[in-house]
C-alpha cells in the first residue's frame, strides 16, 4: 500500500475532530450512539468537504492552478467550502452551479456573497453542461485552471475519508456501526475502504439522500481510490450497506429528517441539516427502531456538517 502520508495535502482544517457520546439519544434508542464532529472541521461552517479539499487543492496547487472551478446545487456546501479554501490558498474560486434549489442570498449563497465569490448559475440538470461551461470560461481566462467535480467525489477527494477512518482508529475508538450521509459518494467510498484498512469489525451504512445509483457509484469510486493507494482489498456485501432516505427529493426536507433534526437539537444541543445529516440520522433512528443495533453496540454517526442549509432550505 502507498502510505496516505505520501499524497500531497494542504492544511485547511483542525484535526482530529472530537468523538462524543450522545447520552440522551443513547437512552432513547437503547444503544450506544456516538458522534464524530466533522461539522467542526474548522473552515467556513465546517463539514466533510474540508478533508477532501486538503488533497484536491494540494493537487491544484502542484499543477500550478490560478483558478479553481467546482460545482453543485445552488446551496452546495462543497462549493461554498471550496471557495473558502481556494481563497485562503491564494487561488481564485469560480463556482458554476446548477440553477437548482435556493438561489437567493441565503444560506451558502449568503456566505459566498460575503466572500465575494464569483458564482455562475447554469440552467441544466446535466453536469456535462457544467464541465463544458468551466472549460469555456477557463480557456477564455488564459491561466491554468483546475476542475473539482461535484462534491469533490473523485478518488483523490475520497482519500480524505480513508484518512478519517485512520483518524478514528488512532483515536482508539471502536465502532460496530458507522453511519454517514451519501450525496455524491466520496465520503462513503472513503469510509468503506478506510474501515477495511483501519477499522476491522466496523460496518459502514450509507444513508442515500439523492436518487443516484449509489450501488454502482460507491464500489466504482472505492476501486478507483484503492487503485490510487495501490491496494486490492477484498470488499464484500458485508462491508457496507445502503439505505434510501431521500424522501421527497434531493435537498427537499423530509418529515423524518426534520424530526431527527429536532430530536438532536432538543436532546443534545447539536444542529443537523435538512439536506444530508438530518436525513442520515433519521436512517440511524430507523435502524434502531428496526432492532438492528444491540444494546451493547457502539454506533458512530458522522456529522458531516451542512449548517448553512438550516438557514436556506429548512
Ligand atoms: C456533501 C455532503 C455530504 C455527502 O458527502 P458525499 O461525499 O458527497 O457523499 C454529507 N453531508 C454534508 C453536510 C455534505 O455537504
Amino acid at each position: 500500500m502507498k502510505p496516505l502520508s505520501s499524497f500531497p495535502k494542504v492544511s485547511l482544517g483542525i484535526f482530529p475532530t472530537p468523538i462524543q457520546k450522545l447520552e440522551n439519544i443513547s437512552k432513547i434508542l437503547h444503544t450506544n450512539v456516538y458522534i464524530k464532529r466533522d461539522d467542526l472541521t474548522g473552515l467556513g461552517l465546517g463539514g466533510n468537504k474540508v478533508r477532501k479539499l486538503e488533497y484536491l487543492l494540494a493537487d491544484a496547487r502542484l499543477q500550478g492552478a490560478q483558478v479553481v472551478f467546482t460545482t453543485g446545487g445552488a446551496q452546495s456546501n462543497h462549493a461554498m467550502l471550496t471557495a473558502a479554501a481556494a481563497g485562503r490558498l491564494g487561488m481564485k474560486p469560480i463556482l458554476v452551479l446548477k440553477k437548482r434549489g435556493v438561489t437567493e442570498r441565503r444560506g451558502n449563497q449568503l456566505l459566498e456573497f460575503l466572500m465575494g465569490t464569483e458564482v455562475i448559475f447554469v440552467d441544466t440538470d446535466d453536469y456535462n453542461d457544467i464541465y463544458e461551461e468551466m472549460d469555456r470560461i477557463g480557456k477564455g481566462l488564459g491561466v491554468p485552471y483546475y476542475r473539482i467535480p461535484c462534491g469533490g467525489s473523485n478518488a483523490l477527494g475520497s482519500l480524505g475519508y480513508v484518512d478519517c477512518a485512520r483518524e478514528i482508529s488512532e483515536q482508539g475508538f471502536h465502532a460496530d456501526h458507522l453511519v454517514c450521509a451519501e450525496g455524491s459518494g466520496g465520503t462513503m467510498a472513503g469510509l468503506v475502504l478506510g474501515a477495511k484498512l483501519f477499522l476491522p469489525g466496523t460496518r459502514v451504512h450509507g444513508m442515500m439522500v439523492d436518487s443516484d445509483p449509489f450501488d454502482i457509484i460507491t464500489p466504482a469510486l472505492m476501486w478507483e481510490t484503492a487503485a490510487l493507494l495501490e491496494i486490492n482489498p477484498e470488499i464484500t456485501e458485508n462491508d457496507f450497506h445502503l439505505m434510501d432516505l431521500c424522501g421527497p427529493g434531493y435537498a427537499v426536507p423530509s418529515g423524518e429528517g426534520n424530526e431527527a433534526i429536532s430530536l438532536m437539537a432538543r436532546e443534545e444541543g447539536i444542529f443537523l441539516d435538512p439536506v444530508y445529516t438530518g436525513k442520515a440520522f433519521a436512517g440511524l433512528i430507523r435502524m434502531a427502531e428496526e432492532g438492528r443495533f444491540r444494546e451493547t453496540d457502539r454506533v458512530l454517526f458522522l456529522h458531516s456538517g451542512g449548517t448553512g442549509g438550516l438557514f436556506a432550505v429548512l
